[in-house]
């Protein structure tokens, strides 16, 4: 007689599904069946979108990983569907086939489900974002973009910023701090990378530039003393900064206006919106009131421990970067081994604590290069720019693509290493 092997279902195979599921592969081994479902079968490897543009590639033809062969590998089942819902007590996840319209809804049993289904960017919530706004996030993002910047720019002022984050409360540990912006390397990294494009092309530089930022402090998670340098640094090539801005409020043909009254005016406004939860989330008793999942530091849901979380959709997940979903895929790997029998409980729930690691392309071949604890209790703040963080972006894509997402176990201390010791 042959025992079925526990389903664990992923869902989403993006950063933090992909790592999700192949880390239960490799910790887990072959005591578990597991199928990753995502509604497109590539991944989007969304850090260097910025830096593609800004060099003249196109994201759409050069950051996207087929999925469905890279998990193939690991022997790795994939659906292409759309998610529509859970039923928790059914342990079921509904579920519309969308490789061809008109399909069916199913239902899909799990023993234990993993949550990777990241966030929801609300541009639709910013009042004159599709007439008036400009951003970065995926590829018909940034090509929308540069084509502006190339046929369109008229030398105007420039704002780039986030709209305001809201984070929830319920289930949230008493360490982790409220964030008013979700992500904000990316604001900073295209205001470094888009001043180094104007100047390049004979259409301006910093000075045309403003920094907005909802919070008292620009990327706070990267530290006080890290922000500082940074500010000094952005301050002595031209760009402004204004802070505490609240919230946008609505974009205009001529300007920005934001929730604490201020006003600026902008021809071009590159805006980061809210990251909102899943609106099939919102309401669960596994969510927290934004609708982001609940989680221990063992990413398992404290009510329903079969259900893991990951990534931007997890609550614990502040602010919403990729190398803290990076971090969470190798927990959600160990706990689900633990629970199948393969993982000692004492290596399983052994203590870590999430770090900031953002690489943020400044133009010219040089970046900046942020290793920070701070935000979560600890004490590195470190900040390194130049070329040699530059190459790293580079190389850590590189790995990434010709490794099929496995970046070895080495890529990432060794980035630390070389970004933090060399001097340069
Ligand atoms: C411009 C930019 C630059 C960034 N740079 C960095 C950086 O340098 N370093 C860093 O660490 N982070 C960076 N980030 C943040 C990083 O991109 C995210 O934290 C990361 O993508 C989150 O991974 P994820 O897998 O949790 O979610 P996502 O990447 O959002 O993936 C979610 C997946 O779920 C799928 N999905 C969602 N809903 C459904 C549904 N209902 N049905 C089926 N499938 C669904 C999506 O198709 C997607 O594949 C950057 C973000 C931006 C926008």
């Amino acid at each position: 007689m042959t025992m079925k092997k526990p389903k664990v279902l992923v869902l989403g195979g993006n950063f933090a599904g992909l790592g999700a599921a192949q880390k239960i592969r490799d910790h887990a081994g072959d005591a578990v069946e597991i199928t990753v479902i995502d509604r497109k079968a590539y991944l989007d490897y969304i850090p260097n979108i910025p830096l593609e543009i800004f060099e003249g590639r196109d994201p759409a033809v050069t950051m996207n990983m087929p999925l469905v062969e890279t998990l193939a590998r690991d022997d790795i089942r994939f659906a292409q569907a759309e998610v529509l819902g859970l039923d928790l007590d059914a342990r079921q996840v509904r579920v519309r086939p969308n490789e061809r319209p008109g399909a069916a809804e199913y239902r899909l049993d799990y023993d234990y489900l993993v949550i990777a289904l990241g966030a929801r960017l609300a541009f639709d919530k910013i009042e004159g974002f599709a007439e008036h706004g400009h951003s970065i996030t995926d590829a018909f993002q940034a090509n929308r973009l540069i084509d502006y910047l190339k046929n369109d720019y008229k030398g105007g002022p420039i704002v780039v910023g986030s709209a305001r984050f809201h984070q929830g409360t319920k289930g949230r540990p008493a360490w982790l701090k409220t964030a008013l912006a979700a992500c904000e390397g990316p604001p900073v990294e295209v205001s470094l990378a888009l001043a180094h494009w104007l100047e390049k092309n004979g259409k301006g530089g910093a000075k045309n530039i403003t920094i907005f930022t909802p919070a008292e402090l620009i990327a706070e998670d990267a530290g006080e003393k890290v922000v500082g340098q940074l500010l000094q640094a952005a301050g002595s090539m031209g760009f402004s900064y204004v802070n505490k801005t609240e919230d946008i409020r609505r974009l205009t043909a001529d300007g920005i206006e934001f929730a604490n009254g201020q006003n600026l005016p902008a021809e071009l406004k590159i805006v980061l919106p809210n990251w909102e939860a899943h609106d099939f989330l919102k309401g669960l008793p596994i969510s927290d009131e934004a609708g982001f999942v609940i989680t221990g530091m063992d990413m398992r849901n404290p009510d329903h421990p079969e259900v893991l979380a990951c990534g931007d959709a997890a609550a614990l997940t502040v602010p919403k970067l990729g190398a803290i979903g990076h971090q969470e895929a190798e927990i959600v790997g160990r706990q689900i081994a633990k629970s199948v029998g393969r993982m000692a409980r004492q290596q399983a729930d052994a203590p870590w604590m999430p770090e900031v690691i953002c690489i943020g392309d400044m133009g010219g071949g040089k970046a900046f290069y942020i290793h920070a604890t701070s935000w979560f209790g600890g004490d590195i703040q470190e900040l390194r720019m130049g070329h040699l963080p530059y190459a790293q972006k580079l190389a850590y894509k590189e790995a990434f693509f010709r490794n099929h997402g496995r970046i070895p176990n080495w890529g990432l201390p060794l980035a630390e290493w070389s970004a933090e010791k060399l001097p340069f």
